[in-house]
């Protein structure tokens, strides 16, 4: 299969007063055309610096980038800011968590999904008018020729969300990243929006990243899944795959704190124990381990001294061996969800 978006060993380091931040080390993924890649993780895994860096939207001035984002080929760390401009938007664009970060409160809903419409396409004011009232009807908000007069203001969260969603697909993009875009609305929005989502990509056959904290969202929305802890990724695979056979003890424990429908929903969930590792100075070898409660199986220092390393396809950088992973899997994690 084709890959769409190649990211290749990416690094990147933000100079902070307390010293070098490095928030991506070494990250390597692909995203297929037409597919959409889930990535997971705490705040601070690194999950939304990776996807400001593709966009090219992170500052320069404090900002090192290494590796290579390679866009069918074309390497975007290099390319200009003015190029990157034109790209963001039109081949690449983006859905915020919060609506109103993209929406200003100035201008017309309308204006606003039909304005970077006009400027990378070239169309008349009118032709840019029409194709905004016809995007607002197809992320489905009702009596678009009138809405589209409308400021933010007046739209609720979910129809803000839906108009967010027309801005960023206004200009056909081949790729649209979308950080954590239904966490701020309630369960039945947030169901409506995936949807909306999910048929939005058939039609324009956009190359999706998916970025949430959540497994479950990940489960409805996703192809792949990439697993990222403190600035690495930790596994990797197919939504199957990963959801059904599960191999790092980090992905056990993001499991384990996932709401489930047929459980009684005034239980705590699990959430792991511990917090993400300060990135001023990571934990030595594996990053996970000083939350890890499977450190034992490993045996002596190796999960204190030695990265583990993430192969290709389907894997996990744990040092358990693949009989570990399986059987710990099947006998003491899946018994329990
Ligand atoms: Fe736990 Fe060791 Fe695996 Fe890291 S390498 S996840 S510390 S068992
Ligand atoms: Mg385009």
């Amino acid at each position: 299969p084709e890959s769409f978006l190649s990211v290749r060993d990416l690094q990147v380091t933000f100079a902070t007063e307390d010293g070098p931040v490095k928030a991506v080390d070494g990250l390597s993924f692909d995203v297929r055309r037409g597919s959409t890649l889930g990535i997971v993780g705490e705040s601070g895994s690194g999950k939304s610096v990776t996807n400001l860096t593709i966009l090219g939207l992170h500052n320069p001035r404090t900002t090192t980038v290494d590796g290579e984002i390679l866009l069918e080929g074309k390497e975007l760390i290099t390319t200009p800011e003015k190029e990157m401009e034109k790209l963001r938007g039109n081949r690449m664009a983006m859905i915020f968590q919060d609506p109103l970060t993209a929406l200003s409160p100035f201008y017309t809903v309308g204006w606003q999904i039909a304005e970077p419409f006009q400027k990378h396409t070239g169309a008349s004011k009118k032709e840019a008018w029409q194709r905004a009232v016809d995007m607002l009807e197809k992320v489905g908000i009702p009596n678009p020729k009138e809405r589209a007069k409308d400021y933010p203001h007046q739209f609720s969260g979910g129809m803000r969300q839906r108009a967010m969603i027309a801005m960023a697909l206004v200009c056909d993009p081949d790729l649209l990243i979308a950080d954590e875009p239904t966490t701020a609305l309630d369960v039945t929005v947030q169901a409506q929006i995936l949807d909306l989502l999910k048929d939005l990509q058939q039609e324009f056959g956009s190359a999706i990243v998916f970025i949430t904290h959540d497994l479950g969202v990940i489960a409805d929305v996703a192809d792949d899944i990439m697993v990222m802890y403190a600035g690495r990724a930790v596994e990797r695979g197919t939504v199957d795959e990963v959801l059904r056979s599960a191999q790092h003890p980090y992905t056990w424990g993001l499991l384990n704190s996932m709401p489930r429908l047929d459980s009684d929903l005034s239980l705590p969930l699990e959430p792991i124990p511990g917090t993400p590792p300060s990135l001023l100075s990571p934990p030595s070898g594996c990053r996970f381990h000083p939350r890890c409660t499977f450190r034992d199986r490993v045996g002596g220092s190796r999960c204190v001294e030695e990265v583990p390393a993430l192969g290709q396809g389907r894997s996990s950088a744990c040092h358990l061996t693949a009989e570990q992973k399986r059987t710990i899997y099947l006998d003491e994690i899946r018994p329990g969800l």
